[in-house]
């Protein structure tokens, strides 16, 4: 397979067609998948948003104190707020804020970006990335990866994770299927979605590169079963039940 980004992409504006953009700049091929970096869907969808726009509520002061208190750092209660407003629940409140977003992806701060946003404060996900991966396939006819960059648990350093994605099935599952000694794979569930994420990341990098799309080519999900279900099911997910119990410790 080949991974290459999309040169001489412009700055990406409200409003924008990024369709139209993307077809300008890279020939598709059949067995493309297209991977989108969110910060430029958001751009074109207008998540734009400033601070001003949040007005804190008892919630996201308590946050921004108990952060402050612990950290040192008084976070914005404005920008607690913004992150309260595009969550569907709060895992953990400080030292950090990790949430559930609307479409059900946990990450910090909610996804919420204060890097790569010129003329305004904040740059919020898009409200549905697989809703626009869907109008971008519709358009360019490939799967589309929407993705983002993202921490771990337990590991330092992040890396990209599909946000939204279409055309394509998120995981690959290997159950049922044989190893090499002949025994049956029980648990093995490959998230390629994030797979191609974190190979498109390489590629387009994190700062000022301006290369927010990637092709990866001649990539086959081979002949396999997959499904979609890339993000865990609350009743299944252990760490998120042990983290609503958690309180940190000052
Ligand atoms: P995120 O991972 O989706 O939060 O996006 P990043 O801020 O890490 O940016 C990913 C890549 O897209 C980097 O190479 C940025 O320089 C680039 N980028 C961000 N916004 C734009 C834009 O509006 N136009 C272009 N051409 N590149 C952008
Ligand atoms: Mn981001
Ligand atoms: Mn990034």
């Amino acid at each position: 397979m080949e991974v290459f980004a999309v040169e001489g992409l412009p700055e990406v504006r409200s409003g924008d067609d990024l369709a139209a953009l993307l077809d300008e700049h890279v020939d598709l091929r059949d067995g493309d998948v297209l991977t989108v970096a969110s910060t430029v869907v958001s751009k074109a969808e207008g998540r734009q948003a400033d601070l001003g726009e949040f007005e804190p509520g008892d919630r996201a002061r308590e946050i921004a104190d108990r952060i402050g208190a612990i950290t040192g750092e008084r976070k914005d209660p404005r920008f607690a707020q913004a992150v309260i407003e595009e969550s569907e629940e709060i895992v953990l409140a400080a030292p950090f804020i990790l949430a559930v977003t609307r479409f059900g992806h946990i990450t910090v701060n909610a996804g919420i970006d204060r890097s790569n946003v010129p003329g305004g404060d904040l740059l919020l996900l898009p409200e549905n990335p697989t809703t626009s991966a869907q109008q971008l396939h519709e358009r360019l006819d490939v799967p589309v990866v929407v993705t983002d960059t993202s921490g771990r648990a337990f590991r330092q350093g992040q890396r990209g994770v599909a946000v939204g994605w279409t055309g394509l099935p998120a995981c690959r599952d290997w159950r049922g299927e044989h190893d090499r000694e002949g025994r049956e794979l029980s648990a093995t569930v490959e998230a390629v979605a994030d797979e191609l994420a974190a190979a498109a990341n390489l590629v387009t990098g994190e700062g000022a590169d301006g290369l927010p799309v990637a092709v990866i080519r001649e990539w086959e999900f081979g002949d396999h079963a997959g499904h979609d279900a890339l993000f865990r099911d609350q009743e299944n997910d252990l760490v998120r039940q042990a983290l609503a119990e958690f309180e940190y410790d000052t």
